[in-house]
């Protein structure tokens, strides 16, 4: 038996970047610590906040949720509730609504299930069959759209999301090497926006690893099934290199991460507030006339 590097226990996980062994107890300690690290350093939660969590029914977002149920259940002037939003993915996506609903129901959490087809008259499998770009583009630019739309209507004061350490790391090193730092300046923590809801990531200091064994800890449902659209072959090299890296250099991904936060000084001011427009046909937030979900329903038809 492995024992816990701070106690007598059995150990659960080895933490490379600490060099630790870790029991339950310890491991989820420590899990949690560096949440509420990252919720005080970035002023993620305020008092009275309502919070909206994007809740897919994958992974990240169930752990999320039980996460946040858990921390911030006895903060009185705190309201949690959460959105799944169903893009149409047949053979996919139903299984992860139904997580998302038993998960929101087991926790007491106010659940809404947002769909494409209820709202753009057509599921994301139709609009790869009309339109011709990539399924990602359609679902991202409506995803985003729904789930701000939905949070803001729904009185959200924040919007929490899943994205870990591994996800923000690949896109840091994705933006540099495509040298694109006004997107790079979009993963800038608190860029409040006129009419879009303040997006929060309470993960980005947890390894995807560690959601996953926070989550089996805890029994709860993990779903690994990939979406079949799923094809991002720069994005794939960036996380190989970084898995590999970090095996070689444990604690590296911290280290990105702590470089980009280096840079956010320097960001907010290449990349200051925009104010916002009004879309001409649906009134979303944009910073042109018209919003991309509006010119990409008109290019479907
Ligand atoms: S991989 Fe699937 S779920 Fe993710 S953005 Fe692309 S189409 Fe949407
Ligand atoms: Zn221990
Ligand atoms: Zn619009």
């Amino acid at each position: 038996m492995i024992g816990c590097s701070r106690c007598d226990r059995r150990a659960v996980i080895f933490q490379r970047h600490s060099n630790r062994h870790l029991c339950k107890r310890h491991f989820i300690e420590d899990f949690e610590r560096r949440i509420k690290l990252a919720v005080r350093k970035f002023k993620m939660i305020e008092k009275n906040d309502r919070i909206a969590i994007a809740l897919s029914g994958g992974k990240d977002s169930v752990t999320l949720t039980y996460t946040l149920a858990k921390l911030y259940e006895k903060r009185r002037d705190l309201e949690l509730f959460a959105i799944t939003i169903d893009e149409g993915i047949s053979n996919y996506r139903p299984p992860t609504v139904e997580i998302a609903r038993k998960v929101a129901e087991q926790l007491g959490i106010e659940h809404v299930v947002v769909s494409f087809e209820e709202n753009f008259g057509m599921t994301l499998d139709e609009m790869v069959k009309r339109g011709d770009k990539k399924p990602c583009t359609y679902c991202g630019v409506f995803r985003k759209y729904l789930l701000n739309r939905t949070a803001r209507e729904m009185g959200a004061t924040k919007l929490a999301t899943g994205h870990n350490l591994d996800d923000e790391t690949q896109t840091i090193l994705l933006n540099f090497l495509n040298a694109d730092m006004e997107r790079m300046a979009r993963l800038v923590p608190q860029r409040v926006q006129e009419g879009l809801i303040m997006r929060i990531k309470p993960f980005r200091y947890i390894y995807e690893k560690e959601v996953v064994v926070y989550g089996l800890l805890h029994n709860l449902p993990m779903d690994f099934e990939e979406c079949p659209y799923s094809y991002f072959p720069v994005r794939a090299s960036v996380r190989d290199f970084l898995y590999e890296f970090e095996n070689k250099y444990p604690g590296r991904k911290f280290s990105v991460m702590n470089s980009f936060e280096k840079l956010i000084p320097c960001l907010r001011e290449m990349y200051p507030q925009i104010d916002l427009n009004r879309c001409e046909r649906c009134g979303e937030p944009t910073p042109k006339k018209v919003c991309q979900a509006c010119k990409l329903l008109e290019e479907l038809g």
